[in-house]
């Protein structure tokens, strides 16, 4: 007896990432990148075992949308005799009504799309495949997962800017992001952290893009990220919080246009703008440079900041959570980041921290501290499967 099978796609402006799930197992993940360049192909089986993949040279794709017409294709024939029952997709905003992922049809494409000007450097790209598979398989059922619905129980406050009240109604509000990975973290907290489940926790998710979420019994109650995905902490490239001050200087003082400004608090900024050597906290964990010492040092003040004022928001901490590529790897920026939240009742037990054992804090914290994998594309999968059980728009 063969399950079916979902699929969950992650798209950008040159890449195309695909995983197969069968329940929760991962059966193939793959990825096309180098998209308008040279495109390649690549995949690995559930085992992490590279698997022979078509040539895409001969006929190369020209968008994320084509890669995923050759990608459909060769999946239904290397799993012939099974059912891909549905795509799930991670699209980045969902705008301020939806609190949940949505099974796709013209009518939320169309509702998706309106919302591009809100993320215009994810949302045209998340969508451009979701279109192509509509037309060119429209009897494959779709999901849209968003990064913003998780957030979207956060209270009034927390989603409002000081900015004239008219504005908030153009969408100009605090949406938040990395989601889909909170609301895993949040799924499996009652399993691996059953002590704090149901209290007050921050989740810090440090990757390449960072931000931190306040749990309040597993809800979203306050997050770093805002109108954008640059907001909040540094990260590799982007600048996180800045005084908006320093764009109006820049334009009036420098002439940066949009673009300008974009490029620079986007992709010049952050680890990268900071130690002019590298956006990869492990080149910045592996230089002598003071500049890079200079980074993450900055880069440890602004997360425990954070950790401080999602504290406030939350009325208090009982748990923290350390999750993404330098979240679950990097115990040295672990430990400064547990050190500068002694003072929140953090206690950091540096055997365990060293170890990458899942709870790293000592007994006898009183904020309990844990390390967990987070699982994105697995939370999409059942998402997907949920909605198509479902069967509602
Ligand atoms: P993304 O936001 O791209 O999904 P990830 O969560 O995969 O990012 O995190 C990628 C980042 O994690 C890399 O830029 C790298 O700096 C960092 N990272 C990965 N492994 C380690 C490690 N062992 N030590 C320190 N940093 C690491």
């Amino acid at each position: 007896m063969t399950a079916d099978i979902v699929g969950v796609v992650n798209a950008g402006s040159s890449s195309l990432k695909f995983t197969l799930y069968e329940g929760d197992a991962v059966l193939l993940s793959g990825l096309v990148d180098g998209i308008g360049v040279r495109p390649a192909l690549k995949a690995r089986d559930g085992a992490g075992v590279a698997v022979a993949v078509p040539d895409i040279a001969a006929d190369p794709p020209g968008t994320p949308a084509e890669a995923l017409m050759v990608v459909i294709p060769w999946l239904r024939e290397r799993f012939a005799g099974r059912q891909l029952v549905a795509l799930g997709h991670r699209v980045v905003h969902g705008g301020p009504n939806h609190d949940r992922p949505r099974l796709v049809t013209p009518a939320l494409l169309e509702e998706l799309a309106a919302l591009s000007p809100l993320a215009p450097l994810h949302q045209p790209h998340n969508l451009a495949p979701i279109r192509a598979a509509m037309e060119r398989t429209p009897r494959l059922p779709q999901v849209a997962c968003f990064d913003t619905a998780f957030h979207r129980t956060m209270p009034e406050v927390a989603q409002a800017f000081a900015l004239p009240h008219e504005m908030a109604a153009r969408g100009i509000r605090r949406y938040g992001f990395h989601g889909l990975s909170y609301e895993y973290i949040a799924s499996v907290l009652p399993a691996v952290a059953s002590g704090i489940a149901g209290g007050r926790v921050v989740v810090a998710h440090l990757g390449n893009g960072a931000s931190l979420c306040a749990l309040h019994a597993g809800r979203s109650v306050a997050t770093t990220m805002g109108f954008s995905a640059l907001d909040g902490l540094p990260m590799g490239t982007r600048c996180g919080e800045i005084d908006p001050a320093v764009v109006l200087h820049l334009m009036r003082e420098d002439g940066l246009d949009v673009a300008g400004v974009e490029a620079l608090l986007y992709r010049r900024s952050g680890m990268l703008g900071l130690s002019g050597i590298s956006s990869d906290f492990r080149d910045l964990l592996d230089s002598d440079d003071p500049r890079a010492r200079f980074a993450l040092e900055v880069f440890v003040y602004r997360v425990a900041r954070g950790i401080g004022s999602l504290a406030a928001a939350l009325g208090g901490l009982d748990g923290l959570v350390f999750t993404a590529g330098v979240g679950e790897n990097a115990a040295p920026i672990r430990a400064a980041i547990c050190d500068a939240c002694r003072w929140l009742g953090v206690d950091l037990d540096a055997t365990a921290n060293a170890a990458k054992a899942p709870m790293i804090s000592r007994e006898l914290s009183r904020v309990s501290v844990h390390v967990i994998p987070t699982d994105e594309n697995l939370m999409i999968a059942r998402h997907t499967r949920a909605a198509i059980g479902e069967g509602v728009a």
